[in-house]
């Protein structure tokens, strides 16, 4: 019988870490696993938390350029060496001493997902140490080494998958993974994002739809800044729903980078943890309806790195898990008192951030209407009237 779910976590994921001054820092992963750990879903039944051994450089090679994956290697060993024409010893993905290491060991984890699940060993995979989605075949970029997410999609093309869907959440444009599959009919990219004129890295527009012989595999909805949870679940359901359905991939990769939070320090987005709570919540029963439950979730950017990113990726792995954790669920106390001592400050009181005066969760699905005045619908009706026609879908009704 298979597992419930494959989760990627051991303690060496934490040398991913760009140094003290970085904003990715490393204890968000810590304080994830904590989590899950505390509130019991490390131990629930069907889940089996695995670590990773670094993947070896003819997978890295999947994906990317032999001489960039050199050019790693030698930056891990000596830092001052980072060659800025990859991307690398720069602001963003400053060199550090077993670089090369800690990123192969998450794309290890990521293609062990994709494996657990393509095989049938695990229903879900989840590594929310992965989803660097930035990374370039020949250069790093926006605090990502290594695409885990494109070679992790590419293992699944070389062993049989016809067709996979990536459905990219983070705040900023999936330009990596997309940039990858641009010309490859098999693999539709989605990214919901704030737009690039606002944000890094400045691209994903709706018009931008793949490669020649691969129109309508690339999918960009690029909203407004200031965007909150009725606006961002409207255009993620009227977008990567109709979409994934018509697709009909063999297996759904989602990433799920939680700095669309209000908090987060990086992004103009102003999300609850309740909606991405309930975007991975679609997602995965999107799974189920289109690809027999084949999901493989995974992290990504996330910049609030106490109040926001544990409880996201832990509702994510939770409900991976088939063991789903209600937003009014208090967040343990040993797990408040762990953060702290950690960080002199007190972590959430609940698991999710609305209260009962913000009322339910509701957002209006696209069938109520668009509302050319709201800067919303706009975007997404851009982003329909550029793709659903290439997918034999109407731009008006769903
Ligand atoms: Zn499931
Ligand atoms: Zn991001």
């Amino acid at each position: 019988m298979p597992s419930q779910v494959r989760v990627v976590w051991d303690a060496a994921f934490t040398k991913y870490d760009f140094g003290p001054s970085h904003p990715m820092a490393p204890v968000r992963l810590d304080l994830t696993a904590r989590l899950c750990a505390a509130l019991g879903i490390f131990d629930a039944p069907g889940v089996e938390v695995v670590g990773a051994e670094p993947a070896d450089d003819d997978l890295l090679a999947t994906v990317h350029d032999r001489d960039y994956i050199a050019a790693v290697r030698a930056a891990s060993e000596d830092p001052e060496a980072a060659d800025p024409a990859y991307g690398l010893g720069t602001e963003d993905d400053p060199a550090f001493r077993g670089m090369h290491e800690a990123s192969a060991r998450i794309v290890a984890g990521t293609v062990d997902a994709c494996r657990a699940v393509w095989e049938g060993e695990a229903e879900h995979g989840v590594n929310f140490t992965g989803g660097l989605h930035h990374a370039m075949p020949a250069s790093a970029s926006g605090f990502c080494i290594y695409n885990d997410a494109a070679i992790g999609i590419q293992w699944l093309l070389a062993h049989g998958a016809e067709r996979v869907a990536y459905v990219d959440i983070d705040v900023h444009h999936g330009d990596g993974v997309e940039r990858i599959f641009w010309d490859d009919p098999r693999v539709l990219t989605i990214s919901v994002h704030e737009t690039g004129r606002a944000l890094f890295p400045g691209t994903g527009w709706p018009t931008d739809v793949g490669g020649e012989g691969a129109e309508g595999s690339a999918v960009n909805v690029s909203l407004p800044p200031g965007l909150g949870d009725a606006g961002w679940l409207r255009a993620v359901h009227a977008t990567v729903m109709p979409v994934v359905r018509s697709f009909r991939p063999d297996v759904l990769v989602t990433q799920h980078g939680c700095d669309t939070h209000a908090e987060d320090p990086l992004a103009h987005f102003a999300m609850t943890v309740d909606a991405q709570r309930a975007a991975a919540d679609s997602l995965h029963r999107l799974s189920h309806e289109v690809c027999a439950g084949r999901w493989v979730a995974l992290g990504g950017g996330g910049y609030e790195i106490v109040d926001v990113v544990p409880r996201t990726w832990t509702h994510v792995t939770a409900i991976a898990a088939h063991a789903p954790v209600r937003c009014t669920v208090p967040v343990p106390q040993e797990w408040r008192d762990h953060v702290q001592r950690l960080c002199g400050r007190p972590g959430p009181a609940l698991m999710g951030d609305l209260t009962s005066e913000d009322g339910p969760l509701w957002w209006r699905s696209w069938d109520m209407g668009y509302d050319p005045s709201s800067d919303v619908d706009r975007a997404v009706m851009a982003t329909r009237q550029a793709v659903f026609p290439l997918h034999g879908l109407d731009v008006y009704f769903d």
